[in-house]
């Protein structure tokens, strides 16, 4: 029998598990974090995942409990794959790896059945994805469903579903390099064990957390970031790779990294979750220290803006801002607003909520919110499930959709920093996540998927692609660490 050792503990490693027992294989997963905190950033999330669909058949074939009430209420749209591909080449500036985003996005309803077949369920994403119009729910991005019991739910139906399918799971463990033997890998180091195996799977994250790769890799700043979830992501498995001689690839620079609440501690926490993000900027302005707007808040929908917007907030004076909103949309503000731990402040006048605003020019801050006002062309609806073209005119960023004037108080603001989420440089791996090495060729006996991939995001991200991502590179490197093991084991 082939044995297969993953190392990780979120969504891409408890997939990979899976696809290989599947594929018969004895698989012994390694979680670096305690028991306590296992699932990786998978963990922290919504579960929210991105995949193609044409309509109601592939969401009712996800969530078989929909009833024709709901059905009749909602309006799905569609998600075509030419729309993915648009999506992740328009968001990565065209540099995302053909052959990699196609499998992704060919692969993703086909996964997702395969996850619901195990039994993870889904349900549609209603609170974040949709705006109520006209009686119906109208989705609007892209991303319809969600994990059920969001990223905690998926983490613990996967690891329900892999301990059923008999892989043996070790907590604590954390993998520190590949034992290779004549070329070949053929096990996993531990602090004072080595584990031999015919093959590996690396699914343990990118280096989010290690603050000096953040400052080497990404940048100057990058240090200053707070890491949105887990504390074990700190590069490990690209390490471990590179060091047994991959190729390394894709932005090393580049990061997913989003507002943040400028109190939230320098990890994520697990009761709080993804609530420390604060995504409706789409719906009001930004200031920096300085009292000045810096990006264009209605570019375009919050899932193709939110993941680059992080690094713009790093890259302002003190590495902050606040987000300004008034009472026409306060009631459209995502769930995240109303959570406990905020930083928020509100007034009944801009002059008084500008003189809150804690580091900021109170004098420019109120002159850049009157100028916005007076810039806001009001020829075109306030519509916020659609680019409505509602736009400012001569001021500079502008801003290209769901220009309001801030006008009817109470007036609310919000303290921001950046979040990151996760890194986009990594490793070589090919569409059978077998790991290429600095030759061109792959590498014996390794495999790899989720955060780790290079080559996949460039710059920006489409929300809800990690977690899909994940899956199916995991589903395949489980695949592929047993069948091609065997077959080169029987050659
Ligand atoms: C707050 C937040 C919200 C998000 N929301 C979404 C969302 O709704 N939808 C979406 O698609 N994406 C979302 N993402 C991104 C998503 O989390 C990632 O794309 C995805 O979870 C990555 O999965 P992964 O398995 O590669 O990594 P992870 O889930 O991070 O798992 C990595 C695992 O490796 C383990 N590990 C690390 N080093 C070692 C080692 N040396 N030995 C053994 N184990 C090790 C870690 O403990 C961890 O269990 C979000 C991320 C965050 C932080």
């Amino acid at each position: 029998m082939t044995r297969v050792i993953v190392v990780g503990g979120g969504n891409a490693a408890l997939c990979a598990a899976i696809g290989a027992r599947e594929r018969g294989a004895e698989v012994l997963l390694l979680e670096r974090a305690p028991f306590e905190q296992r699932g990786g950033n998978s963990r922290f999330t919504a579960g929210g995942m991105r995949f193609a669909y044409e309509g109601n058949e592939e969401i009712r074939a996800l969530v078989p409990e929909l009833t024709p009430e709901e059905t009749a209420r909602t309006d799905f749209g569609s998600y075509p794959r030419e729309a993915f591909y648009d999506d992740m080449g328009r968001t990565t500036a065209y540099r995302t790896d053909p052959e990699l985003a196609g499998k992704l996005i060919d692969e993703s309803f086909d996964t997702l059945r395969w996850m619901a077949g195990h039994g993870v369920r889904f349900l549609p994403m209603y609170g974040r994805q949709s705006f109520d119009t006209d009686g119906r729910a109208r989705f609007w991005g892209g991303l319809t469903i969600e994990a059920w019991g969001g990223g905690q739910g998926l983490v613990d139906s996967l690891y329900t579903i892999a301990g059923r399918l008999g892989v043996d799971i070790r907590y604590g463990a954390r993998a520190r390099a590949l034992a290779v033997k004549k070329g070949k890998v053929r096990g996993v180091r531990l602090a004072n064990q080595e584990i031999a195996a015919d093959s590996v799977v690396l699914a343990c994250g990118g280096f989010e957390s290690n603050a000096a790769w953040r400052a080497q890799y990404l940048g100057p700043g990058w240090e200053l970031a707070k890491v949105r979830g887990t504390r074990f992501n700190t590069g490990d498995g690209i390490r471990m790779a590179l060091e047994a001689g991959a190729a390394s690839r894709g932005n090393w620079s580049g990061c997913h990294a989003v507002a943040w609440d400028m109190h939230a501690p320098d990890f994520g926490e697990l009761d709080v979750g993804d609530s420390f993000q604060k995504h409706s900027y789409p719906l009001g302005v930004m200031l920096n220290a300085e009292g000045r707007r810096f990006v264009d808040e209605g570019a375009d929908f919050r899932n193709y803006t939110y993941a680059k917007y992080g690094g713009e907030i790093l890259r302002q004076p003190g590495q902050f801002a606040w987000q300004v909103f008034d009472a026409k949309v306060a009631p459209l503000l995502r769930d995240e607003y109303r959570i406990r731990r905020v930083t928020k402040v509100s007034a009944d006048s801009l002059e008084e909520l500008t003189r809150k605003l804690d580091g900021v020019d109170a004098h420019q801050a109120l002159h850049t919110l009157q100028e916005f006002n007076r810039a806001v062309d009001r020829a075109a609806p306030f519509d916020p499930a659609a680019k409505d073209g509602r736009a400012t005119r001569d001021i500079d960023p502008p801003k290209s959709n769901w220009a309001n004037p801030l006008d009817t108080p109470p007036f609310e603001a919000y303290g921001v920093t950046c979040g990151i989420t996760f890194t986009f440089g990594g490793l070589h791996v090919d569409s059978n996540a077998r790991i290429i090495s600095e030759d061109g060729l792959p590498i014996a006996g390794l495999y790899a998927a989720g955060e780790l991939v290079g080559g996949v995001f460039y710059f920006n991200y489409p929300g809800g692609t990690g977690l899909t991502s994940g899956a199916v590179f995991g589903r395949t490197a489980g695949y592929s660490a047993t069948s091609l093991t065997k077959k080169s084991q029987n050659r």
